[in-house]
C-alpha cells in the first residue's frame, strides 16, 4: 500500500521539483529585473547589504537587495556584459556590501546533471501514472496490484445460524467447523485433523454463500470470499500469484475461513475440453493444490468451496487433506421452503389470509433464492398497490412472475388465439385432473407471461425423492394434453405446444437411456454430447452404435406415442368438462384449482366473479 501511495505521487512530485529548480536558479522571490544603467544607478543610490555575482563567460549576473527609504526590502537582479571592466565598476560600486562570487559554469554541472536526468524522470513518471489511471479490468485492478488477490474480507459478519433457514444436517455438519475456528489449539491437543477444505455442492440459490458466511459468523472470524473465476485471467501466472497471495493474506489473519464460489472455474478436470488456456488453469489450479497441502493441520484456516458441478472437478482437488469433505445442499423440501419463507418474512408485512405454508406448498423446485425473490416481488407489488401489508394476490403474483416473468397484460390477443391458447390449458388441465397419478392442478391463467401464451400451475401431491415410472409416463401425458386439445377442437395445430413437446421428449429420452424404463434394458447409454465446454474431454466415448441410436428413437417414439393415445382417451371422455374449462378461461382468465373442482362438479363459478370487472381490455373484439 505504501508503496504505490508514493508511486501515486510521483508525477506530481517531479513536477514540484522541477518548479522549484527553476525558481532557485532565477534566485529567490520576487527580484526585480533591472537594466545596467538602472543597476549603476541603485548600486550608488541605496546601501546594498547583501550581493551575489554570478560570473558566466559572456554575461555576469548580479543579484543583490537593499532596504528603501520606506523600510521594505527590495529584490534585484541583472544582467550585464562579462567584461572586466565593467564587473570591476560594480565590484567597487559594491563596495562596504557582503559580495559573494560564483562561477557560473560551477552550478552549470549540476543543472545539466538535471537537465539531462529530468527528462528520464518525467516520462518514467508519466509512465507509471498512466499505467495507475489505465486500471486494467475492473477499474481497481492496478498496474501494480495485478498478482495481488482479489478476495474480498469481510470481518464482524452479522450472518448467523439463525438466518439460514431449514439444511439442519448441513448446520449439523458444519458445527464442528465453527467449534475448530473459535479454538483450533484444542483440536490441534487432541491429535484432531480438522477437514481443511469442505466442498459445498448443490444448485444455485440454495444458500450455499449464506452457510458458509453463517459459519464465519457463527465463530465470529474473518471471512474471505472470492470467486473462482476471480483466479482466471487473460496472462499466465496471474492466476497462480492471486492464489498464493490470498493464502498468504489469509495466513496473517487466522484463524479465518476463505469461501471459493464456482470453483469449478478453476478446477476443472485439467487437460479435458479444447481451446487456448490451458496452462493458466492449470497453474492456478496446481498453485490452489500446493497451498492447501502448505496450510499445515489445525492452522485455524478453513476454505469452504462451492460448485454445482461437482463432476467436472479435478479428482486432486478432491484428495484427503484437500477438499476432502463434501455437503451437499439441496433444494428444500416443503417444511424447509416454509421455514425459508419465514425467515424472509420477518422484516416484512404480510395480511392474515397469507399462510406461509400454503405457499411452500405451491412452490416445490423453488430454491432458497427463488423464495427470498418471491417475498421481495410480493413486496413491491404492495408498495405499487400502495399497500401497507402484503397480501394474498399479491403473493401470488409474485410466484408467477418469478417463475414465468411477469404477467403480459398489454400483450392483444385476437379472439382466436385466446380461444386456442384457453383449449390448450385446459387440454393440460383436465389431464391434469383426471390421470390417476399425483398431481394437483393450481391454477389454469391464459394470461401470457414471458414466453409462454398461457399456463398450468401443477404441483405434485407430495414431494419424494424418486419418480416411477408411472409418475414420468403420466406428466408426459399431461404435456401432451395441449396438443391434443387443439387437435380435437381446431381444424389446425399452433406452435404453442413447442415447450411441452421438448419437456416430454426429453422425459422419454431420459426414461429410456438414463433410467432404463424401456424395451432396451437396464443400461446407461451415452449420448456422448456432454458439453465440452464444462470441461469433459473432446471426444468423449460413446458406447452407442448406430443401431442402437435407432432403437433409442423407436423407444423413445413408443413411449410418446402411448401418452399421446391415452390423453386423446382422457380428453375424449371429459370432453364437456374440458369445453366447461375452456369457456370459463375466455370469460375469466384465470382459475384456481378450487374453482376448477367446482366447474367439474357441475356447479357455476359465476359468483366469485360477480362485482369483479374481468379485464377485457386487452382483448381485440
Ligand atoms: P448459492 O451460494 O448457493 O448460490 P446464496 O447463498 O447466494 O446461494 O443464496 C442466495 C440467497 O438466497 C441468500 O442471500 C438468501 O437470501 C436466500 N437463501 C438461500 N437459502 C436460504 C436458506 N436456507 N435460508 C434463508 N435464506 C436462504
Ligand atoms: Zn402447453
Amino acid at each position: 500500500m505504501e508503496k504505490r501511495k508514493v508511486l501515486n505521487f510521483l508525477p506530481y512530485m517531479i513536477v514540484v521539483v522541477f518548479l522549484l529548480t527553476l525558481f532557485n536558479l532565477n534566485g529567490a522571490g520576487a527580484s526585480k529585473n533591472i537594466s545596467y544603467d538602472e543597476l549603476q544607478k541603485v548600486l550608488k543610490s541605496e546601501k546594498v547589504n547583501e550581493s551575489v555575482i554570478t560570473v558566466g563567460s559572456n554575461v555576469v549576473e548580479v543579484k543583490g537587495s537593499y532596504v528603501n527609504d520606506k523600510k521594505v526590502t527590495v529584490l534585484f537582479s541583472s544582467k550585464i556584459p562579462s567584461t572586466e571592466a565593467q564587473v570591476d565598476e560594480i565590484i567597487s560600486l559594491l563596495d562596504g556590501a557582503k559580495v559573494s562570487v560564483v562561477d557560473a559554469n560551477a552550478s552549470n554541472i549540476w543543472f545539466d546533471l538535471l537537465g539531462s536526468i529530468l527528462p528520464f524522470l518525467i516520462i518514467s513518471g508519466f509512465v507509471v501514472f498512466m499505467f495507475n489511471r489505465m486500471g486494467g479490468a475492473g477499474g481497481n485492478n492496478k498496474a501494480f496490484e495485478f498478482a495481488k488477490s482479489k478476495a474480498r474480507l469481510e470481518g464482524n459478519i452479522k450472518v448467523k445460524f439463525d438466518d439460514v433457514a431449514g439444511a439442519d444436517e448441513e448446520k449439523q455438519e458444519m458445527a464442528e467447523i465453527i467449534d475448530y475456528l473459535k479454538s483450533p489449539k484444542k483440536f490441534a491437543k487432541m491429535g484432531a485433523r480438522i477437514p481443511k477444505g469442505i466442498l459445498m455442492v448443490g444448485p444455485p440459490g440454495t444458500g450455499k454463500t449464506l452457510l458458509a458466511k453463517a459459519v464465519a459468523g457463527e465463530a465470529d472470524v474473518p471471512f474471505y470470499s472470492i470467486s473462482g473465476s476471480d483466479f482466471v485471467e487473460m496472462f499466465v501466472g496471474v492466476g497462480a500469484s492471486r492464489v498464493r497471495d490470498m493464502f498468504k493474506k489469509a495466513q496473517q489473519t487466522a484463524p479465518c475461513m476463505i469461501f471459493i464460489d464456482e470453483i469449478d472455474a478453476v478446477g476443472r478436470q485439467r487437460g479435458a475440453g479444447f481451446g487456448g488456456g490451458h496452462d493458466e488453469r492449470e497453474q492456478t489450479l496446481n498453485q490452489m493444490l500446493v497451498e492447501m497441502d502448505g496450510i499445515g493441520d489445525n492452522n485455524g484456516i478453513v476454505v469452504i468451496a462451492a460448485t454445482n458441478r461437482p463432476d467436472v472437478l479435478d479428482p486432486a482437488l478432491l484428495r484427503p487433506g484437500r477438499f476432502d469433505r463434501q455437503i451437499t445442499v439441496s433444494l428444500p423440501d416443503r417444511k424447509g421452503r416454509k421455514e425459508i419463507l419465514q425467515v424472509h418474512a420477518r422484516n416484512k408485512f404480510l395480511s392474515n389470509d397469507v399462510d406461509l405454508d400454503a405457499i411452500a406448498k405451491r412452490t416445490p423446485g423453488f430454491s432458497g433464492a427463488d423464495l427470498e425473490n418471491v417475498l421481495n416481488e410480493a413486496a413491491i407489488l404492495a408498495v405499487r398497490e400502495k399497500s401497507n401489508v402484503i397480501t394474498l394476490a399479491n403473493l401470488d403474483e409474485a410466484i408467477d412472475r418469478v417463475m414465468m416473468g411477469p404477467a403480459k397484460k398489454s400483450r392483444k390477443y385476437d379472439e382466436k388465439t385466446k380461444k386456442l391458447v384457453a383449449y390448450h390449458e385446459a387440454g393440460h388441465a383436465i389431464i391434469g385432473l383426471f390421470l390417476e397419478d399425483s398431481t394437483i392442478v393450481q391454477k389454469v391463467t391464459i394470461i401470457p407471461r414471458g414466453m409462454a401464451g398461457g399456463y398450468n400451475l401443477m404441483t405434485p401431491k407430495d414431494e419424494k425423492m424418486m419418480n416411477t415410472k408411472k409418475d414420468l409416463v403420466s406428466s408426459i401425458t399431461g404435456f401432451m394434453g395441449g396438443r391434443c386439445a387443439e387437435e380435437m377442437f381446431f381444424e389446425d395445430i399452433t406452435t404453442g405446444a413447442v415447450n411441452d413437446i421438448e419437456r416430454a421428449t426429453n422425459i422419454a429420452r431420459d426414461m429410456v437411456t438414463l433410467y432404463g424404463m424401456s424395451d432396451l434394458g437396464p443400461i446407461k447409454y451415452d449420448s456422448g454430447n456432454q458439453s465440452v465446454f464444462l470441461g469433459r474431454d473432446y471426444n468423449s466415448p460413446t458406447n452407442v452404435s448406430g443401431q442402437i441410436a435407432y432403437e433409442i428413437d423407436q423407444e423413445i417414439r413408443k413411449i410418446i406415442d402411448g401418452c399421446y393415445k391415452h390423453a386423446r382417451e382422457i380428453l375424449e371422455e371429459h370432453r364437456e368438462e374440458l369445453i366447461k374449462i375452456a369457456e370459463s378461461l375466455i370469460e375469466y382468465e384465470t382459475l384456481t384449482s378450487e374453482q376448477i373442482d367446482r366447474l367439474v362438479k357441475g356447479e357455476s363459478i359465476e359468483g366469485d366473479f360477480a362485482g369483479k370487472v374481468v379485464e377485457t381490455s386487452s382483448i381485440d373484439a
